[in-house]
């Protein structure tokens, strides 16, 4: 026998340790070749004043083993506690978060029984780098931050992930018909990315009708990539939809490590009780075997979860008299399930994971004409604080302070233009963008510096600034609406 491959498991808060007890006997009877290394994370911790719910040994710990299993902890809420899920796929870098969506129909409730849907969803970016600021007291700011390589990695491992499992379609859900440049680069690396996958369809939807069809039409979908917030919620668009939130198990792919888990949380209000599913986590570990090479023992057993699930042995959260045969509790699921491993279903298709599977790792090659683009600095947007004021009365003031040099060319505020023609109807914050032009064909960035002293020495109070830029002399910053 081989080597058994180190694991780290956490059993977490709430149900955690119940469905981790259900999940390894499972696993152990199955003859998984792993060895666990068990760390403590969560309420425990955070309770002793460790902020970031996890101690120092345990990334020792993770580092090591790579392959995390990790059960749902309870997040306090309020100040100060930081979230441990963001914090680990972060700090290790797991980029992709992969998430089967499917109907066991008739088994499981669902409305759309042939539903089977991958959402891929990048982890790292987007609105989740936690990067926001109050600037003034009516207006507080969340950067949105997308990457060439944050969204290449991702969309690559889409297209290779629907390769390796067989799946016809990749489809890209963003919204840049607004986010004309954050939206439009994951757009545009789809596209571009698409070409080298001529076997797989590919298409784009807008995320708002996107996520409307698959709640109405799941089944035109197979496997969906998207940014980091619109995955958060269409994954749990899709889970409902699919009828099977305590079922659900999902992955977090990095370079270097991987994490496993169920999509559910802690369940307070039904710990300790024995009633909890342990199918969420047993669907994670069953990802995990495969990401580890251990393709047949999570053939095996699937092939076992389906076949309790079909003779009709479920707990409290699936079970239906008219559907069920037995109600049993967590570990009384977990000893159904060993009872048949060797057995196949007999209703649901047999589960067949790949014997070749081979983690997807992804290089990200920096494009040697990022190195020689012209950047060419052309203006500067100046945000201002100024309450109970009028933009033609802000502008009035900003135009004695122009210089040679920088130009004012428009105001506007919350993105539509105020000034110049600006509308009597649009409501403005205390919180105004004020973009200058520059006239020189060689702007400095010293000249920046001359106008800001000039706004300054008025008593008009300078928030942030933003340089503008051409690119290879394209304008690459947005307009104001109206603009
Ligand atoms: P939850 O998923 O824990 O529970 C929602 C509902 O689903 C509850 O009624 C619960 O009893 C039920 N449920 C969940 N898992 C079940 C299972 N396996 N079997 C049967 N029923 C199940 O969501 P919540 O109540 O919003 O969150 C509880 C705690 O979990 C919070 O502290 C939250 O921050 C945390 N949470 C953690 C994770 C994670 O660690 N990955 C994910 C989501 C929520």
């Amino acid at each position: 026998m081989t080597q058994p491959t180190p694991i780290t498991v956490a059993r977490g808060d709430g149900i955690g340790p119940e469905i981790m007890e259900a999940t390894l006997l499972v696993l152990r009877e199955a003859g998984a070749n792993i060895a666990i290394e068990t760390i403590q994370i969560g309420e425990k911790l955070y309770q002793k004043g460790v902020q970031a719910g996890i101690e120092p040994s345990s990334w020792e710990s993770l580092r090591r083993t790579k392959v995390f299993l990790k059960a749902p902890i309870t997040t306090p809420q309020g100040g100060g506690v930081k979230s441990l899920n963001v914090t680990v796929r972060k700090t290790l870098g797991l980029y992709a978060n992969v998430r089967p969506c499917i109907a066991y129909s008739p088994y499981v409730k669902t409305k759309f029984p042939k539903m089977d849907v991958v959402i891929v969803r990048e982890n790292e970016e987007d609105l989740y780098g936690g990067i926001e600021y109050q600037q003034s007291p009516e207006m507080i700011q969340c950067l949105k931050l997308i990457s060439v390589p944050g969204s290449e990695k991702i969309i690559r491992y889409a297209f290779e992930y629907a390769r390796q499992n067989n799946r016809s379609k990749v489809t890209c859900f963003t919204k840049d018909n607004i986010m004309k440049l954050s939206d439009g680069l994951f757009h545009k690396i789809f596209d571009q990315i698409a070409k080298e996958y001529p076997e797989i369809t590919a298409d784009h939807m807008i995320i708002d009708i996107g996520t409307a069809r698959l709640a109405d039409t799941p089944e035109q979908f197979d496997v969906i990539v998207t940014l980091n917030l619109y995955g958060d919620i269409i994954s749990d668009v899709a889970a409902q939809v699919a009828g099977s939130v305590g079922l659900g198990g999902s992955a977090n792919i990095g370079d270097h490590c991987a994490m496993f888990e169920a999509i559910h949380g802690s369940a307070p209000d039904i710990t300790g009780k024995n009633i909890a599913n342990p199918s969420g986590l047993l669907q994670a570990a069953i990802m995990m075997l495969v990401h580890i090479g251990q393709s047949e023992v999570a053939e095996k057993i699937q092939n076992a979860w389906l076949r309790t699930l079909e003779e009709g042995i479920h707990t409290a959260d699936i079970y239906d008299p008219a559907l069920s045969r037995k109600k049993v509790g967590t570990q009384e699921f977990a000893k159904a399930v060993v009872e048949r491993l060797g057995k196949l279903p007999e209703k649901f298709a047999p589960a067949t994971y790949r014997n070749d599977y081979c983690p997807i790792e992804l290089t990200y090659q920096r494009p040697s004409e990022f190195d020689t683009m012209q950047r060419e600095l052309v203006g500067i947007d100046i945000f201002l604080y100024a309450a109970n004021t009028q933009a033609d009365k802000l502008a009035e003031q900003l135009k004695t302070c122009e210089t040679a040099a920088l130009q004012l060319s428009g105001i506007s505020n919350r993105g539509t233009q105020v000034w110049p023609e600006g509308q009597p109807e649009t409501f403005c914050t205390d919180h105004w963008r004020c973009r200058f032009d520059s006239k020189s064909a060689a702007m400095r960035y010293q000249q920046v510096i001359e106008l800001q002293a000039a706004i300054n020495a008025k008593g008009l109070e300078i928030i942030k600034t933003e340089n503008l830029y051409k690119f290879d002399g394209k304008v690459v910053y947005s307009l104001g609406q109206g603009e």
